[in-house]
């Protein structure tokens, strides 16, 4: 069943079966296998970033439902890693398929409520979906270890185990893929799961929700509850909870790493970015200049991988001009809308604080090559949108250089030498994500080398891990030992 919303401008559908059928639908918790309306008096408005209409409001849950939540997930813990591997497995094998029959849904539910395009939304189904596949391989990937006669008369063997409940608090910008990254991998492993969404997108994880249930997965093996720093504060507090997967901001996820190691449980935290994009002179300058524009402004940079600095070595900063004039023709308008190249920034202080950092760039002396600050969107004037936006002249000092900026934003910085690209590279606290642009193999191979990043693309600008192997990342944005979804690896993963 599904219950159409209507809006001014918009007119789209949610499932109602996590949603009331009141004139603003609200987001039902799900707990012990039912999605049941919150008796919260706490609620938080949900808008379509393209309009700033209100399109659905999510609960704070109330600490009796959060506890309930908990608690199905502790009593469905013990059958459920008790459960055959093969059975789990077939469950994963099912949910794949229905994540695949309802992916152009699910990524209408992400457009309409992050508002980035169709296509990126698909992608973002799309790339969780590949995590989905990924533990469908269970069967190997659980395998232990043996060691047939360690001593005299003895052998010695390893098992994988499921840990009991964990608990997953994910970001706004990939409303499918994050979550996805999170219960799927952790539950096939025997494990039941504690999912907060993002409390500013939470239908994709809903509707997520549902598919895994008609997938087969019983009752409490996953529950969800909405909110914000109380529920936080709950997962990192909790004594039944083990383990915590969290993605989102530096402010964050430093905190609730530093809160829910010292209850004793296994945090892995992803946090925030400065992604460089080194381009030097003997690049292809076609293929970097496309790339560069698509990773710095699609989906309005709201990615962790964003490639948001541009280091130009030697003669490539020659080529500014012609990426500003690239960037220029991308077309910004709502993400459901055909042609669209990028889609509004999540809220209006999301688009306030972008434009800030744009200014305080030609406050310290940079210069706005391309300025989207102004940019009007036929038919969605309240939308909080950010045209592609270039500052060039930046230095290492300034606040747009600094910060995240986590918008349609390229700051572009210039070097002589691919070795002071390296220093500002590692100099910067963040590692999340680099790639570097040339024909040269052995300039490549140095970089890759000579980064503390950890993704690194050669002539690949967006450098995100396949599920068979881990997200990971340096410094500043990643705290933990243990990395989401792959193999474990030391160090960074490259693509050549
Ligand atoms: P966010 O930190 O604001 O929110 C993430 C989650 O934390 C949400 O569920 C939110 O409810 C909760 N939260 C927010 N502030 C909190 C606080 N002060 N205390 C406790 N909980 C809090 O992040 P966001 O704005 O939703 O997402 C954008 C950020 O996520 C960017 O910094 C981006 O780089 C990062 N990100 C990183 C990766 C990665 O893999 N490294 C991937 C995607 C996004």
């Amino acid at each position: 069943r599904i219950l159409q919303v209507s809006s001014k401008v918009h007119s789209t559908w949610y499932p109602a079966s996590f949603f009331s059928s009141s004139s603003v639908p609200t987001v039902k918790l799900f707990i012990d296998g039912k999605f049941v309306e919150s008796k919260s008096d706490k609620w938080i408005d949900i808008h379509n970033p393209a309009t700033n209409e209100v399109i659905g409001r999510v609960p704070q849950a109330t600490k009796a439902e959060m506890d309930a939540a908990v608690a199905s997930c502790k009593r469905a813990f013990p059958a459920w890693a008790d459960t055959s591997v093969l059975s789990r497995q077939q469950v994963l094998l099912r949910y794949q398929q229905l994540i695949k029959e309802n992916l152009k849904e699910i990524a209408r539910i992400i457009t309409l409520e992050q508002g980035k395009t169709l296509a990126d939304a698909e992608g973002d189904v799309f790339r969780g979906l590949q995590v989905v596949e990924h533990a469908c391989s269970v069967t190997s990937l659980m395998l232990g270890e043996t060691m047939p006669s360690i001593t005299k008369d003895m052998d010695l063997y390893s098992y994988r185990l499921p840990l009991g409940v964990c608990a997953g608090i994910a970001p706004f910008n990939f409303p499918a893929m994050i979550p996805l990254w999170m219960f799927p991998m952790a539950m096939v492993c025997g494990n039941t799961f504690l999912m907060k969404p993002s409390e500013r997108v939470p239908g994709a994880t809903m509707l997520l929700a549902k598919l895994l249930q008609d997938s087969g997965a019983p009752d409490g093996t996953l529950n969800i509850i909405h909110g914000q720093h109380e529920a936080v504060n709950f997962i990192c507090d909790h004594p039944d909870i083990k383990a915590i997967s969290f993605v989102g901001s530096n402010q964050a996820g430093e905190y609730i790493f530093e809160r829910g190691s010292r209850h004793g449980k296994r945090v892995q935290a992803n946090m925030g970015a400065k992604n460089h994009g080194v381009v030097m002179p003997d690049a292809n300058k076609e293929n970097t200049l496309n790339q560069l524009v698509g990773a710095a402004f699609g989906a309005a940079g709201q990615r962790c991988m964003a490639l948001s600095t541009a280091i130009l070595v030697g003669d490539a900063k020659k080529w500014l001009p012609e990426l500003v004039n690239r960037a220029k023709n991308l077309r910004v308008s709502a993400g459901d809308q055909p042609g669209a190249d990028l889609g509004p920034l999540i809220s209006p202080q999301a688009k306030e604080r972008v434009c800030n950092l744009i200014d305080s760039g030609s406050k310290e002396g940079a210069s706005i090559l391309l300025d989207g600050r102004k940019i009007k969107v036929k038919g969605y004037e309240n939308g909080n949108f950010v045209g592609p936006t270039i500052i060039s002249n930046v230095k290492p000092n300034m606040t747009c250089y600094k910060e995240e900026i986590f918008g349609p934003v390229l700051v572009v910085l210039e070097t002589d030498t691919l070795d002071e690209a390296i220093k500002i590279v590692n100099d910067n606290p963040y590692g999340n994500g680099t790639a570097i642009f040339t024909t040269n193999g052995a300039t490549a191979r140095k970089y890759s080398h000579l980064v503390d990043v950890g993704q690194v693309g050669v002539n690949v600008p967006i450098p995100v891990p396949l599920p068979m192997f881990s997200f990971t990342g340096s410094r500043s944005s990643f705290r933990g030992d243990t990395n989401f979804y792959g193999k474990q690896v030391s160090s960074s993963v490259k693509w050549e």
